[in-house]
């Protein structure tokens, strides 16, 4: 929590992010606001800028377009993340990624615990490591706490693609990249994921670029 005086630049920094009323840049790996732990939300935004900053980086993740960002990815070190994804994908890639629509939702100071141990592995990206994709075991099932954009309790469990989504914008919120959990060795240009690995699993990446899969 800053002095009333520390919170001048944030405010302006997010008012002059906003003026230009588009898709805000969206911040790219190497730039120490992603590697840093984001402050606790607690009201440094008044609520008409929380709302035109959570508008505007929806707005953002649906230009890029992605399925999650979060603040720090836009260069404001809050706990704040949106998440949406309608899912567009076909039923083979539904089934086994278990990848359902997420509506959209704001999750303020979230944070996650794994229910049960499955872990399921599949490459993600992220659009602050833009061109690139690679194999994440992440835990298969999540418990979130967090608040939503009214300050009302968020305590929902997530399965599937959602939890994953959940997971890698709460890391953001943590000071860490997808890059940290992933299988390096599955590291894969957006080329090669459409030319060779575009098939629902990663078993055949893991066979042919020798890495393991839980
Ligand atoms: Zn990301």
């Amino acid at each position: 929590m800053g002095t009333p005086s520390a919170r001048v630049p944030l405010v302006e920094r997010v008012e002059q992010l906003l003026a230009p009323g588009g898709p805000l840049p969206i911040v790219a790996a190497g730039d120490p606001v992603l590697r840093r732990r984001a402050e606790p939300f607690d009201g440094q935004l008044d609520p008409a800028l929380l709302v035109r900053f959570v508008e505007a980086l929806r707005r953002t993740m649906h230009a890029a377009p992605g399925v999650g960002l979060a603040a720090p990815q836009v260069g404001v070190g809050l706990r704040i993340a949106v998440i949406e994804d309608p899912a567009p994908v076909p039923d083979e890639v539904r089934v086994a990624r278990g990848r359902v629509p997420q509506p959209f939702r704001v999750l303020i100071d979230p944070s996650y615990e794994p229910v049960g141990a499955a872990r399921a592995a599949f490459f993600e990206g992220c659009l602050s490591v833009p061109g690139w994709q690679a194999v994440v075991a992440r835990p298969a099932v999540v418990r979130l706490l967090a608040r939503d954009e009214h300050g009302r309790a968020v305590d929902e469990v997530f399965a599937g693609w959602p939890a994953r989504i959940v997971q890698h914008e709460t890391d953001h919120l943590d000071g860490t990249l997808y890059l940290d959990r992933a299988e390096l060795r599955s590291l894969a240009s957006n080329g090669a994921m459409a030319g060779l690995w575009a098939q629902p699993t990663p078993d055949r990446a893991a066979a042919a670029l020798g890495f393991e899969l839980p």
